[in-house]
């Protein structure tokens, strides 16, 4: 399959690596929105969060486990957890991830 989240799990595409486990990878997002702007994927392949809570419900709550992790190392003060599900949405990419973002004060409603 051609997917570019799966090609950088496996190391066929670079990235900055910042986290990974037996389910989990995470990497620097490469248009970073914030100071810290990390995505968090399960390393096999579901098209978005919803799909990925069907089949592996441990591996969505392993995502939110290492945000925490990542947030607790980076010493963030708080964060922002998000999954875009759709084009409307915001999903470009068709591989379940959850963005970490913060670093920064972050307004709310998002845009
Ligand atoms: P979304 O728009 O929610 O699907 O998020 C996709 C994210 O992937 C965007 O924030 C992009 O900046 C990011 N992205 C796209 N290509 C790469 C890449 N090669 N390495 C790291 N991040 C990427
Ligand atoms: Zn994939």
């Amino acid at each position: 399959m051609d997917c570019l989240f799966c090609k950088i799990s496996k190391g066929e595409i670079p990235a900055k690596e910042i986290y990974s486990n037996e389910s989990v990878f995470a990497f620097e997002d490469i248009n970073p929105q914030a100071p810290t702007h990390i995505l968090i994927i399960p390393k096999s392949h579901y098209e978005n969060a919803s799909s990925l809570a069907d089949a592996e419900p441990e591996v969505l709550a392993a995502l939110f486990k290492a945000a925490r992790e990542i947030a607790e190392s980076q010493k963030l003060a708080g964060y922002r957890s998000v999954f875009n599900t759709g084009a409307e949405a915001g999903q470009s990419v068709f591989h379940a991830h959850l963005h970490l973002i913060g670093g920064r004060a972050l307004s709310w409603p998002p845009g």
